[in-house]
């Protein structure tokens, strides 16, 4: 069996960035609880998507629960979130008991559909919050929806988990709403492992986030609490892995893209496969290629993972909608079209193998494996 290829692992820089600073780390036994590693990743991460502050997370999840807590979401709120993502955008909006209303996608970035979104607030005038996602690192139509929240009033926030470093007219996703957040799990574009980092550029809201985030520890010799507390705090081993990642993140979408253009570049002859689209003025990190077939292609996405899979390489669909979901099928769903895009985009789709450790070879054998499939 030859050598499995992924569709985005981990993926260390050959400087060893990352040792140096857990070494430093391990070396005055400051491996827990903060330390110098969190504080300089907080402040390395702000300084590169270009934000004031940043608060370090044990989870991109975690990050999106205390967004939603410090806009004070709870009971009875609404919260609109896309609809095509993965389902860690819109469980913490349960986690604060309040209800979603997904919200369909458009096919030009096949993210939030700003005429959905604008549907969506002549339905119900007064949600509490709007939640974007950046899917496989391609940023919405994000000025045209951070527009419309504006124009009600309505505080937006970016799940950038999927695109830290992808840019909208030369300004980050994560930095358009009140608070973006990014992730490091093991299958982004950086990894630490483990964690998540929120951001905002008001400065008293992430300071809430650290005293929340560790305890809700209120200033006492003793342990006293007037707020309920999480314990969602990113070590400081975990900084400093990040702290390394983040030096080799230009290099990556870098690599990234060129994964991107050699897909698209092998695959032009072939009529049915279509790529993720590149929107006007953006530039994509490229986290995941990611292509779909044509309604008339004779070949379906399900045979094209079966015959990667046969040769030891891993490819996913395109996330299953959240309308679509079991445990989120009672909350309402918003969309301009007869057949929801989302579903279409989950239907067609295919997420490709898009590791940065992927030889130039590997990649041959991927797009071969797939264009015998056409012949
Ligand atoms: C990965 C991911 C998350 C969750 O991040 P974790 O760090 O794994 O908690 C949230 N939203 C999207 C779109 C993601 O891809």
């Amino acid at each position: 069996m030859e050598k499995r290829i992924y569709l985005s692992s981990p993926h260390m820089s050959n400087e060893g960035y990352e040792q140096k600073y857990v070494k430093e780390a391990f070396d005055t036994n400051w491996i827990a609880p903060l330390g110098e590693n969190v504080n300089k990743f907080e402040e390395e991460l702000a300084n590169y998507v270009g934000i004031k502050n940043a608060a370090a997370l044990s989870a991109g999840t975690a990050a999106i629960h205390m967004a939603f807590k410090a806009l004070d979401i709870k009971k009875g709120d609404i919260v609109f979130c896309s609809d095509l993502t993965f389902s860690a955008t819109a469980n913490p909006i349960i986690y604060q008991n309040a209800t979603p209303v997904f919200i369909d996608s458009e096919d030009e970035t096949w993210n939030m559909d700003p005429k959905a979104l604008e549907k969506a607030f002549e339905k119900y005038p007064n949600p509490k919050a709007v939640i974007v996602v950046h899917l496989y690192g391609t940023p919405a139509k994000i000025e045209e929806i951070k527009e419309i929240c504006d124009k009600y009033n309505v505080p937006l926030v970016e799940d950038a988990a999927e695109s830290l470093g992808a840019t909208y007219n030369r300004k980050q996703t994560g930095t358009f709403g009140k608070y973006g957040v990014y992730s490091f799990n093991g299958n982004k574009i950086i990894t630490t492992s483990g964690g998540g980092m929120l951001v905002s550029d008001d400065d008293e809201k992430i300071a809430k986030v650290r005293f929340w985030s560790t305890q809700s520890r209120e200033k006492a010799r003793h342990y006293e609490h007037k707020e309920i507390g999480y314990n969602y705090r990113m070590s400081n081993i975990v900084a400093g892995i990040g702290r390394g990642q983040l030096k080799v993140l230009d290099d990556r979408i870098e690599q990234k893209t060129d994964i991107y253009n050699t897909y698209k570049e092998g695959f032009k002859d072939i009529e049915e496969i279509v790529m993720q689209p590149i929107p006007e003025n953006t530039r994509p990190n490229h986290w995941l290629s990611v292509i779909t077939l044509k309604e008339n292609s004779k070949v379906k996405p399900l045979d094209i993972m079966e015959v990667l899979d046969k040769e030891n390489i891993e490819s996913r669909p395109v996330w299953k909608p959240m309308h679509m979901q079991p445990i989120f099928k009672e909350y309402d769903f918003i969309k301009v079209t007869d057949k929801p895009v989302s579903e279409d985009l989950f239907e067609r789709g295919v997420c490709l193998p898009s590791d940065t450790k992927m030889t130039k070879e590997e990649q041959e054998r991927v797009i071969n494996v797939i264009k015998n499939l056409f012949k």
